[in-house]
């Protein structure tokens, strides 16, 4: 058996950009890209913010160039994905079914999976009037009706970003009071631009990927009626859920249950095991702040192997 120096789990913009550090470093990275590779970069259409690119790129397009980059400095790119680890002792173990492969050092950058509805016009209009960032995708509704749904900060803070650009942000809650924190309630209810439907779902999202979203069929939860409403854009913001469930037991993690890093650095409670990108970050979440944080994460490998020698 092959031991590695550096495997890379997950293949956003962290797992790669600390395989291109990783890789230009001699480390001669494996990346086990799992099953979405390129993360949630894939179901974006449009970035018009990693810099770099003035006149934007597709979602998909950025994650082919970060891919072929790190394949250029001898990155391997595995579509597989990790079943189980082993980080009791150095090399570590990781295993895809039955093949074991085994490594001085893991970096873990399996990001996180935004919350949805469940619908099937959700997904097919993803990326097309449906997002999950509004950050990401609030300039594309300049002057335009758009939802969002969700109670809590994120909801809040996602709708008070939208009114920068949309001329009517709706605030879609299936009851009839926020669990958001009183000061960010304060500032959606002083803002005039914010309306908000309380006690009511979405159980359908109009439009077409041709054209983007035209409007959603709401359904009041108290009197079960039903309402057509018109609208440009439908933003989630109900919550992510971070990918550890791999190393459950294992790593330390926060009140939200994403992976911890220690002070300024990438290393995880266990001395070795690295991690970068949305998994251990519930407050930036952009591809720009992952990929950061990938570059940190390949530095902190290195140095860890070069003070950390094993026969
Ligand atoms: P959250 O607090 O879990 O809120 C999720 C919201 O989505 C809730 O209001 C929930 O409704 C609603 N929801 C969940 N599933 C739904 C579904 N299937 N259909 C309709 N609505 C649904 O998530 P979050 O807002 O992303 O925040 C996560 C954590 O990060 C929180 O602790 C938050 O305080 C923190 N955060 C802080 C800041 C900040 O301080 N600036 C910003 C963002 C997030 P119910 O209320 O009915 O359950």
């Amino acid at each position: 058996m092959i031991r590695r120096k550096v495997i890379i789990i997950g293949s956003g913009p962290a797992g790669l950009t600390a395989s291109i550090y990783a890789a230009r470093a001699n480390l001669k990275p494996l990346v086990f890209e799992g099953i979405q590779p390129g993360g949630q970069l894939t179901i974006t259409t449009d970035v018009e913010n990693f810099p770099g690119f003035p006149e934007g790129i597709m979602g998909p397009d950025l994650v082919n160039l970060f891919r072929k980059q790190a394949i250029r400095f001898g990155t391997e790119c595995e579509y597989q994905t990790v079943t189980k680890v082993d980080f009791s002792k150095r090399p570590f173990s990781v295993w895809l079914g039955e093949t074991i492969y085994t490594s001085e050092t893991v970096i873990i950058s399996t990001g996180s999976t935004a919350k949805v509805l469940g619908l099937d016009s959700e997904m097919k209009l993803m990326g097309h009037g449906v997002s999950a960032c509004a950050t990401c995708d609030g300039f594309f509704f300049k002057g335009k009706r758009v939802l969002v749904v969700g109670g809590g900060d994120s909801a809040m803070e996602e709708a008070l970003f939208l009114t920068k650009f949309a001329s009517e942000v709706y605030i879609i809650h299936r009851r009839n009071e926020f669990r958001a924190s009183k000061i960010m309630q304060k500032q959606v209810f002083d803002n005039d631009r914010i309306k908000v439907i309380w006690d009511s779902v979405i159980t359908k999202i109009r439009g077409s990927v041709e054209v983007g979203v035209s409007g959603v069929l709401l359904q009041n939860q108290q009197t079960n009626e039903e309402l057509n409403m018109d609208c440009d854009g439908v933003f989630l913001a109900i919550g992510h859920t971070p990918n550890v469930s791999l190393f459950d037991e294992l790593l330390e993690t926060d009140e939200y249950g994403y992976l911890v890093t220690r002070g300024k650095t990438s290393e995880t409670n266990i001395p070795g095991v690295f991690a970068c990108g949305d998994v251990q970050d519930h407050r930036y979440k952009q591809a720009i702040t992952a990929a950061g944080s990938g570059c940190m994460a390949a530095i902190d490998a290195e140095r860890f192997i070069e003070a950390h020698p094993i026969d």
